[in-house]
């Protein structure tokens, strides 16, 4: 089973949920999939493994033997080849590693070379005993979807697979998402907590993943969020209410739940809603 967790904005608690989950049930796997900040590891302390570059492959052109016939930027459909007059220019953040230029080149002058964009990384956690997996893009790297994707292919089978999502609802966050059995949507009792809610919301509808939301940092004063998802029949899945010792407890690198039996209760309880939940989808 793969769970995501994913937020409208950053900010809102969703890699504390995320680790808190994994350390609380039975049979989990951490995998972080905010491959340009991932911070589960500063609270799974997990014990690395392996740690294996990842390579995105890119084509390198033989200048001795290019005619500059302009083949290859013809076919390159996203635009990464620019012909200079005096040589062909590759832009590396816009290259899909389609691998095309090269198999269509006359001279057979482009061969595809592994430049390491960054590194997957598994261990196990020290803080519980979960599996740990995550992805860490090198600085200066732009686009996070292939590495996201090959962090993704470490899922383990049989095992429930927490998938921490990047913040928000670009390209990376559905890249993470899109395979979920269910996504976990963590929000806040704020105004901006319940726009950027709304986005998130639009996109998982959009790509048909069933979602429920939890309100971490719950103040009762703001009704809004809970207005908002009874309105449009949204599952909320918890509250979690604003606590100064959960906040001292993660600024030290501490999951809530190794201090909270209550905690650690409502984690089980969200897993256990999921579960029903697809169990009866699957019924009908
Ligand atoms: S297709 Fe090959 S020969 Fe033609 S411009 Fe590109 S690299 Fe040069
Ligand atoms: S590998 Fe594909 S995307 Fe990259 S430059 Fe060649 S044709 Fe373009």
């Amino acid at each position: 089973m793969i769970i995501s967790v994913s937020s409208g904005k950053g900010g809102t608690g969703k890699t504390t949920v995320a680790t808190s989950i994994a350390v609380s049930i039975a049979n989990s796997v951490y995998i972080d999939c905010d491959v340009e900040e991932p911070n589960g590891h500063i609270l799974l302390k997990p014990e690395y493994t392996s740690v294996t570059p990842y390579k995105k492959l890119l084509p390198e052109i033989d200048t001795e033997k290019c005619t500059l016939c302009n083949k290859c930027v013809e076919v390159c459909e996203f635009n990464a080849l620019m012909n200079a007059g005096n040589e062909i220019i590759l832009f590396d953040e816009l290259c899909h590693s389609c691998g095309a230029c090269a198999y269509f080149c006359p001279e057979k002058c482009i061969t595809e070379v592994g430049k390491v964009m960054g590194y997957v990384r598994k261990g196990k956690s020290t803080t519980g005993d979960v599996e740990f997996i995550d992805g860490i893009l090198n600085i200066g790297e732009e686009t996070a979807t292939p590495l996201i994707k090959e962090v993704k292919k470490q899922t383990i089978p049989g095992k429930i697979n927490i998938v921490d999502s990047p913040p928000g609802t670009a390209c990376s966050m559905v890249e993470t998402v899109r395979e979920s059995d269910f996504c976990i949507l963590v929000t806040e009792s704020s105004p901006f907590g319940l726009s950027d809610l709304k986005l998130a919301i639009d996109v998982l509808k959009i790509i048909n993943v069933p979602f429920g939301v939890v309100i971490n940092k719950y103040d009762e004063r703001y009704k809004a969020t809970e207005e908002y998802l009874k309105e449009n029949d949204i599952l909320l899945l918890s509250k979690i209410g604003i606590d100064k010792k959960i906040a001292e407890d993660y600024s030290r690198g501490i999951i809530p739940v190794l201090k909270s039996e209550k905690i650690r209760k409502d984690m089980i309880e969200i897993v256990e809603k999921i579960n029903s939940l697809i169990n009866s989808k699957q019924k009908v």
